[in-house]
């Protein structure tokens, strides 16, 4: 009977519903989720599964948290939504002080975007206005990294990694941007001088033409899960006020705790021109992100001849939204998140770092409350993600690269559990393929 309506769930996933970077009907099928609760996502089986993921870097204080569902049951009696235009709410005031009060120094003006993709856009627009209002007009490209990830809208698609981001699917119709090497791996390696000398040139040659540069600062996530040294985005620092470059940096993923600081830039001690926060803003309650700028671009834009910046969105500044994110950051100010990731960034060394002497595997890399496992060959997603439920951990692969950002509620001997899992998972699943 249970598997019955089961079937006929997934059935229906099948045939109707898209699922991210999927096809339909997809290769494999969904796994069907009752509820979630803590560090436990529940299939419809009953099956608990420990999540490593975070939802996707989001669901930092794990699921159906007693303080973030007051936060949203609280101001649900008061309004689920106003519109912004010609309205505002103290949800939506009191966030922005927390915001303001957390974030690098000197960022001080916030628009509030539905997702982290249209926070990207607003990031790009609000780029070039300031430009075009501070009398620039030759500055209308954008620059990056190779290996970047900033979200799947037209122009946010733009700028993400050309063979990542699939850009020969969509031939012409996307804008060219400027690419430079990623960033070389590892937190601690110190560029070279070759390095600098390179990213340098590169800022004397098209610098002229550049309004920003957009990076995610210390983490590169979706387009490699990388990490590199807080020398580059100092670097990158100075070439762009050379240049009159406005640095973005996008946190989307890295903000809040995640990288092992509050805000990634921090390991770098810089504070960007425009910065862009979503995932874990609502402890991911919800979808929402923001986009944050200095008072000089604020200003500059507010005295030109346009002196609005052209976006507004429907559910702009959503009360529901802002009450839960308020919760979510007092949460993460609760935690002394860096005391927090540093010993899980520890206890993951620890548990996985043997997975670097298997056959099979490239590297084993931890940073903050982030663990990579990177192999040899690309996962073969079915096979792997049976032996995940199997051993009743939830991780999400793509690619080469098997990694884990878990709650940051997690305990220690739960986070080992995890680690020890994945550990056993990968072992068979490399003894499987090497067969
Ligand atoms: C996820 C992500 C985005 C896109 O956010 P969405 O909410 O999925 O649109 C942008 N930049 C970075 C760095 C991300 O990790």
């Amino acid at each position: 009977m249970m598997t019955d309506i089961l079937q006929s769930m997934s059935d229906f996933d099948q045939q109707h519903l898209w699922h991210p970077y999927a096809s339909l009907p997809p290769t494999y099928s969904n796994i069907v989720i009752d509820h979630a609760d803590g560090i436990h996502i529940v299939t419809q089986g009953g099956i608990r599964l420990i999540d490593g993921m975070s939802s996707w870097w989001a669901s930092v204080h794990g699921y159906n948290h007693p303080k973030l569902n007051a936060a949203i049951t609280q101001q649900l009696d008061k309004m689920a939504h106003v519109m912004f235009g010609g309205l505002t709410h103290q949800p939506a005031i009191d966030l922005g002080k927390k915001l303001l009060s957390i974030v690098p120094a000197g960022l001080d003006a916030i628009f509030y975007a539905d997702s982290g993709s249209i926070a990207v856009e607003v990031a790009l627009k609000m780029a070039l206005q300031y430009q075009i209002a501070a009398n620039r007009p030759n500055k209308q490209q954008f620059a990056s990294t190779r290996s970047g990830y900033y979200g799947d809208t037209w122009h946010a698609m733009s700028i993400c990694d050309p063979v990542n981001g699939m850009h020969s699917l969509y031939g012409k119709q996307l804008p060219m941007q400027h690419f430079v090497p990623a960033p070389p791996l590892g937190f601690e390696r110190a560029l070279t001088v070759e390095e600098r000398t390179g990213l340098s040139q590169f800022f004397v040659e098209y610098g002229a033409q550049l309004a920003g540069f957009i990076i995610e600062p210390i983490i590169q996530g979706a387009g490699g899960m990388r990490f590199y040294s807080p020398d580059y985005l100092q670097l990158l620092r100075q070439l762009c006020d050379e240049h009159d470059v406005l640095l973005i940096a996008d946190e989307i993923a890295t903000g809040f705790g995640r990288s092992g600081k509050l805000f990634a830039c921090e390991h770098a001690g810089i504070s960007p021109d425009i910065m862009t926060i979503g995932k874990a803003l609502t402890g991911g309650y919800m979808t929402f992100a923001a986009t944050l700028c200095t008072r000089k671009i604020a200003e500059t834009i507010h005295n030109s001849d346009y002196p609005a910046l052209m976006h507004g969105p429907t559910f702009m500044g959503n009360p529901l939204a802002c009450a839960v994110a308020c919760a979510s950051i007092d949460l993460i100010m609760s935690y002394n998140i860096e005391a927090r990731t540093a010993n899980m960034q520890c206890i993951m060394e620890q548990q996985l770092g043997v997975a670097a002497t298997l056959e099979g595997v490239f590297e084993v890399r931890c940073l903050g409350a982030v663990a990579v496992i990177e192999l040899e060959a690309d996962v073969d997603m079915p096979v792997f993600q049976s032996l995940l439920i199997e051993h009743g951990i939830w991780v999400r692969p793509f690619g080469k690269l098997v990694y884990i950002m878990p709650p940051y509620v997690i305990t220690d001997d739960e986070l080992m559990t995890l680690c020890q899992a994945l550990l056993k998972v990968i072992r068979m699943y490399l003894t499987k393929q090497g067969q």
